[in-house]
């Protein structure tokens, strides 16, 4: 722990003269120039509703002959009333100003989804710019502590900055950011006041102009299509049904970094280490600044959760000093889950940092109706319309935004407009706090960053777990590669042994993959990788409570506690990606392939959709290979089969003659998804799994459903979790006495995408029921997953299955739980090998299945209920069948089914409690999905016992 007695002093003493600087300049934050552009301060001043609502740092703005300003490229001031800027021409505009002066550098970082560039625009004095690539170097110096002694970093520290980095966009419908931070970029280059000179001179300040690019020109389309005739009492009342090509807000729950926009910028992440990575949302009132509340990750540095409430706290002083109310902190967002983006970096031993500002999803200005805090009662409403994130702060109970609290000084109240440049002037002026109080501690700051490497690396060592290993050889190996690639992208070393590993927690084959934790990123592999033991039952948390690696993708991931696992000798992998090849033995025309739980099986089959490929309903063995039920058994062109099974990772053996067991072939089915227009964001994750494991289907909405005749041209039809209950993925949008259309026009190109509607509103309805239950009937396959499966038994197409809801002591966010498999001969369970295995817990119905008999007839008679045939799959229940995270209130879901399958008319409905497909994250349960799309028509109907009786519960 040691920096150097002498070091710290010097330090400290900086830090006295830097807070003596800042006391003289709290007085006049930013001297008006003679420079200065009068047309800007007299419109802002006009657009901002209330003399409170600004502050000195961002009343004024330069005028420099030769660098445009944001008016000079868009023809409008930012905050203007009606006006959003499209994607384009925010490039547009940060690519003229990188071009005007030398303190403004834009990179390139990758296309997003649909093919928009990417960018990381960087400000700084022009020697900071100049000399990016050596503060890059400095940055990743000190992010590696075993390459760096103490005695380098102060050397290094003296010379470096630190690089704080910036995020707006990264949920489309909260505008505002996007358009500040232009602003913001071109006042950080031009102006000469002393914050503003002192941030420019030792800050390096780097911006994402918009996270989710494609998201923010369909919201800007949107807006103008509807959001700008919307006045009091008269609005859509429909968001835009998609923002980036797959999610909504879960681009801030990416934990994987599945999407494109949220992995280009972890790469990026490596290249420059930012300490501090800041994510601008607007959601609360006015402005809330995230000091990382309980329940906290306690892997994480104390040093971290001392900063995050240094800097939120000063925040708030300096708002409360330029008279601007509503700033707080504290009482919104915890520190549990790691997924949220800008936890990047303090994953990687920097600083999350998360603003809140009060806004609306377009640019109109708008009536704001607070609560009084001194009204009998003391909890006022709160203000704005609610979105995802404000509907599960209100779900968790999150008291009013207008209550005075020791975290919340002095609230906003009353009523008062709201517009654009209110939301950035708060913005804009908590940025440039924030950056100033950086400026005062530069050194501070990277000294942070080194130690709390450091440590990372020391804790490793010292504490009990010592590293994890991933034993090679374990059945499926194409779930292994996937951890590992995970754990690699995010910066975590990896070892292979190179030779048979002996340790007390036991012996593990030569190639076994190897975490060690004396790294600087151990702390996230920890993170990752061990079961979640929640701090306090009573806690909420903002989102998921586990997320365990091992456990969500159903691989074996051993912690290990022995020390002897620090000096094993490895071959570090090197790629950023590895891949294990699978293998074929044998020579042959057909090939026996190996169904192990791989999800890359359902690929193999469509890679091979020409092929005749089987699957066998038993085991059987082949030499010494066993294969299990749900193998596959492929015909015709070896060559194919053996290129393709090797590159899945699969493993195949060819056949003398067929295997002495029952084959079914695989037909492949025509696949629909189901989606409403007011819920995709669910669905998107099951797109983008099917996409990802090239599935083909096609995705529907209510205007195809009505259309009617599903099984003409649908074998199976999925409904991911969606809605929240059968009603509202029946009726979903209400209709507002107008159609509500998602097209594509000449002026709305970005309307359309994924899907087009006449209106949005009104939900496929009862007649769209009626032709859900024509296709069961029929002979179709419906799978409902989470929630959706409220639908089919409220709605009478599976009339033997009961959906209950929890009690409201009853608080499960997404733990993982045991799942025991009762009919382990279902196709369904082709490739596992368990009765028992862990899923996540998803919220849905608690479901139940009734037996014999007709199921609107009167209570069961008493005595222990026989499970039916139908439920596959169960929850046993209790606490102690909860692997990870938390559930309180276990017994509620004791002996609920999980799966049911039901049979109706010469089809099935196939319901899953659970969501067997979420947000990249539990692949381990992927493949009970792919096997009811592999196997949809030979599912054998299970028989029904005699007994009357209500069982499943
Ligand atoms: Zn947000």
């Amino acid at each position: 722990m040691s920096f150097g007695r002498r070091r710290i002093w010097l330090i400290v003493l900086v830090f006295v003269s830097g807070i003596l600087c800042s006391a003289i300049d709290a007085q006049t934050p930013a001297k008006k120039a003679l420079s200065d552009d009068p047309e800007f301060a007299r419109v802002v001043k006009e657009w901002t509703t209330r003399p409170e609502f600004i502050s000195p740092l961002v009343d004024h703005l330069p005028k420099v002959q030769g660098v445009p300003s944001p008016k000079d490229v868009l023809g409008h001031y930012i905050g203007e009333p009606k006006k959003l800027t499209y994607y384009n021409d925010i490039l547009k505009y940060y690519r003229a100003l990188a071009a005007a002066t030398p303190r403004v550098k834009l990179v390139s970082i990758g296309k997003s989804n649909e093919g928009r560039d990417l960018v990381v625009v960087f400000v700084g004095s022009d020697e900071s710019i100049r000399n990016l690539e050596q503060y890059r170097t400095y940055l990743g110096q000190l992010a590696d502590p075993r390459s760096t002694t103490a005695e380098q970093a102060a050397q290094i520290i003296a010379k470096a900055k630190p690089l704080y980095h910036l995020s707006g966009g990264l949920h489309s419908g909260e505008v505002g950011p996007s358009e500040m931070l232009m602003e913001l970029v071109y006042r950080l280059a031009t102006e000469d006041s002393p914050i503003i000179r002192q941030i420019r001179d030792n800050v390096i300040v780097s911006v994402t102009p918009v996270a989710d690019p494609d998201g923010r020109d369909r919201n800007v389309d949107w807006y103008y299509r509807y959001g700008i005739n919307e006045t009091e009492g008269r609005t859509t009342g429909a968001g835009v049904p998609y923002w980036g090509k797959y999610v909504f807000h879960d681009d801030n729950r990416d934990i994987n970094y599945s999407q494109v926009e949220m992995r280009s910028l972890l790469d990026w992440y490596f290249q420059y280490h930012p300490p501090i990575m800041h994510d601008l949302h607007q959601a609360q009132t006015l402005l809330y600044t995230f000091s990382g509340q309980a329940p906290q990750n306690p892997n994480l540095d104390p040093i971290l959760y001392g900063e995050l409430p240094m800097m939120a706290n000063f925040e708030m002083a300096q708002f409360a000093k330029y008279g601007m109310p509503g700033v707080w902190t504290h009482g919104f967002v915890d520190m549990w889950s790691p997924g949220y983006l800008a936890f990047m970096s303090s994953n990687h031993n920097g600083m999350i940092r998360m603003y809140e500002i009060q806004g609306f999803s377009g640019a109109n200005t708008q009536k704001m109706r607070l609560g009084n805090p001194n009204a009998a009662g003391g909890r006022g409403g709160r203000a704005g319309a609610p979105g995802a994130d404000d509907a599960a702060a209100a779900a968790a109970g999150r008291g009013s935004q207008s209550q005075r609290e020791w975290y919340r000084p002095w609230p906003a109240t009353g009523e008062f407009d709201w517009s654009l440049r209110n939301n950035t002037n708060y913005g804009e002026t908590g940025v440039i706090t924030a950056l100033q109080y950086t400026s005062q501690f530069p050194k501070v700051i990277l000294e942070n960053f080194y130690v709390k490497s450091r440590n990372s690396v020391d804790t490793g060592r010292k504490e009990t777990v010592a590293g994890y290993v991933i034993p090679a050889g374990q059945r499926d190996m194409t779930r292994v590669e996937r951890v590992v690639n995970l754990l690699r992208m995010q910066g975590i070393e990896i070892g292979r042994a190179t030779a048979e590993v002996k340790l007390q927690e036991g012996t593990f084959p030569a190639g076994s993959f190897i975490v060690k934790r004396d790294q600087p990123y151990s702390r996230l592999a920890k993170t990752l990788l061990e079961k979640q033991v929640y701090p306090d039952p009573n806690l909420r948390t903002y989102d998921d409570a586990s997320w365990t690696m091992g456990l969500m993708s159903q691989t074996d991931v051993r912690e290990i506690a022995d020390k002897k696992i620090l000096d094993l000798a490895v071959d570090p992998v090197k790629e950023k990606e590895i891949h294990l090849a699978g293998r074929t033995t044998g020579d042959g025309s057909t090939f026996a392939v190996a169904h192990n739980g791989s999800n890359n099986m359902v690929t193999l089959r469509y890679q091979l959709k020409d092929l005749k490929v089987q699957a066998a309903e038993k085991e059987f063995k082949q030499g010494d290979a066993v294969f299990p039920a749900g193998s596959f058994v492929v015909s015709g062109d070896a060559a194919r089969v053996k290129r393709a099974v090797e590159a899945l990772g699969l493993t195949a053996v060819a056949l003398p003659s067929a295997p002495q067991v029952p084959l079914h072939d695989l037909d492949l089915p025509r696949v629909a998804m189901y989606s409403t227009w007011g819920n995709t964001q669910d669905v998107g994750w099951v797109r983008y799994a099917f996409d990802k494991f090239e599935v083909p289907y096609d995705l529907i909405y209510k205007e195809r459903v009505r259309k009617g005749d599903l099984k003409g041209a649908y074998d199976v039809i999925v409904i991911p979790n969606q809605g929240g209950s059968g009603k509202r993925l029946v009726f979903d949008i209400e209709p507002r006495g107008q159609p509500i259309e998602y097209k594509k026009s000449d002026k709305f190109q970005n309307l359309g995408g994924y899907g087009e509607s006449d209106d949005i509103t009104g939900g496929m309805g009862l007649e769209g029921v009626a032709e859900f239950d024509k296709f069961v009937k029929a002979g179709g396959v419906l799978v409902t997953l989470g929630s959706a499966s409220f639908f089919p038994a409220e709605f009478g197409l599976a009339p033997r299955v009961d959906a209950a809801r929890t009690s409201a002591q009853f608080y499960a966010p997404g733990p993982i739980i045991d799942a025991d498999i009762l009919q382990p001969e279902h196709p369904i369970f082709y490739g596992y090998d368990k009765k028992t295995i862990p899923v996540r817990y998803a919220s849905g119905p608690l479901l139940s299945v009734q037996t014999g008999g007709n199921p609107f007839e009167g209570p069961p008679p008493a005595g222990p209920p026989p499970t039916p045939q139908s439920v596959l799959m169960r929850y046993p229940g209790g606490d102690e069948h909860v692997l990870s995270g938390l559930m309180r209130g276990a017994n509620e879901v004791r002996n609920r089914a999980a799966i049911v399958d039901q049979p109706s008319g010469k089809g099935r409905v196939i319901l899953f409690a659970g969501n067997p497909c979420y947000r990249w994250q539990n692949f381990g349960e992927f493949n009970l999905l792919f096997n009811t799309l592999l196997n949809f028509n030979d599912i054998k109907t299970p028989p029904e016992r005699p007994a009357s009786s209500t069982a499943g519960q």
